[in-house]
This record gives structure tokens, C-alpha cells and sequence, in this order.
């Protein structure tokens, strides 16, 4: 697995949870790593079918943009029961104001009185260099969707999402506990391992 070996990344997203739960755990490894919106890089069209893709797709728009490697998140809540919506749509059920307490109690009135609450946040990193090429990462958190909604912490859907074992919701846990079980912090921990293994823990 090619090594990362430089000392800027630029973080192709312009959502701010995913910023600070990135940026919690890559400040071990990279000195560097501005996000798509301090550098004023355009958000791509995801025209993807799955999260790779999307993946992928937001990966290349930055790295291209900026000259610089890039690390894109592609993630979101698969529900069982809806056949694994909203899944890629995750953010635009969301609609243009982000509004994801409407998106959460879409997802709510779509399961019904539907006893499968079973589902999983999924998340796919694409690590792009500018000679073109792309590293990519996926993980799952299992869980539950619980209602009503509880706790204020986290972003999107965290309020409805309980993992496994817990009988917290992600919104009511601290960023450090939910980074130990969560899909973004598993395929954070997978990237490092695969693409910064050789490199000196800042
Ligand atoms: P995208 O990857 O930009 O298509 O957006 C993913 C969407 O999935 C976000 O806007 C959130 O609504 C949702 N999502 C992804 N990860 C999380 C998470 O850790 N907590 C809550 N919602 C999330």
C-alpha cells in the first residue's frame, strides 16, 4: 500500500463534523491538512452509485483543484428495514438547508411501527496523490435507530443512531468515545495503518 510521506493533506469535505472528527485524529500524522472550504475548492456533483465512488469522485475534484493530496469521507446511515436508505442520500435528505432533524424524523416515520430498528453508519475514505493515485478505506459501526431523538453532541444523524452494545446515542456520547467505535474513526484507524504505518506518530 503506497505510503503517505508528505506533510500537507487536504481535507476534501466541506461538512464540519466530519472536519473535527478528521482532524482529532489525523493531527497525529499530518502537520498540515486544510479543508475544501478554507481553500475555496468547489464541491463535485456525487454522481456515484456507491460510497466509493462518491468517494472517489470528491478525492480527485481536490487533489486536482489543489495540486495537493487529497482525503475524501463518502459516508452515511444504511436502515435495514428501508433497504439501506438514505445510504449515499444520507445528506440530501437533509435538502439544501442541512436540516437533519427533518431527515431524522423521515427516517423515523418511514420505519413505522417496523420492529427491524437495525442499521449502520458506513464510511469510505479515498486517499488521492496527484500522480493519480487512490487509496481507499471502508468501515461500519452496527446500531439502531432509537426515537426520540437524544443528546446534543455530534452532527447528522447522531441523535437516532445507538451502536451496539450502547445504550447511549452517538449525540449524547463525547467525540473521544464515539471515535473508538465509530465508521469514521475504524476506517481512520485503517488508513493509518495502511497508508502511514511507516510514518512517526507526531
Ligand atoms: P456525504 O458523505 O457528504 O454524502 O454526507 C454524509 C452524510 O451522512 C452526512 O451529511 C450526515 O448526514 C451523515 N453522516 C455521516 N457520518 C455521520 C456521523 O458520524 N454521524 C451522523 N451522521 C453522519
Amino acid at each position: 500500500m503506497r505510503q503517505f510521506d508528505g506533510d500537507t493533506l487536504v481535507l476534501a469535505t466541506h461538512n464540519k463534523g466530519k472536519v473535527e472528527e478528521i482532524s482529532d485524529l489525523l493531527s497525529g500524522y499530518v502537520q498540515s491538512f486544510p479543508t475544501a472550504a478554507t481553500l475555496g475548492l468547489s464541491e463535485p456533483e456525487e454522481t456515484g452509485v456507491t460510497f466509493v465512488e462518491n468517494a472517489i469522485i470528491k478525492a480527485v475534484s481536490a487533489m486536482k483543484e489543489s495540486g495537493l493530496p487529497a482525503l475524501s469521507d463518502d459516508s452515511g446511515l444504511a436502515v435495514t428495514a428501508l433497504d439501506g436508505a438514505p445510504g449515499i442520500y444520507s445528506a440530501r435528505w437533509g435538502g439544501e438547508s442541512k436540516d437533519f432533524k427533518m431527515a431524522m424524523t423521515r427516517v423515523h416515520d418511514e420505519l413505522g411501527d417496523n420492529p427491524d430498528r437495525s442499521a449502520a453508519f458506513v464510511c469510505v475514505l479515498a486517499l488521492a496523490w496527484p500522480d493519480g493515485h487512490i487509496e481507499t478505506f471502508e468501515a461500519r459501526c452496527e446500531g439502531e435507530i432509537v426515537w426520540p431523538m437524544r443528546g446534543e453532541q455530534g452532527h447528522g444523524y447522531d441523535p437516532v443512531f445507538q451502536p451496539k452494545g450502547f445504550t447511549t446515542t452517538f449525540a449524547e456520547m463525547g467525540m473521544a468515545e464515539k471515535q473508538k467505535l465509530s465508521h469514521r474513526g475504524k476506517a481512520l484507524r485503517a488508513m493509518f495503518d495502511g497508508c502511514f504505518a511507516t510514518r512517526k506518530r507526531a
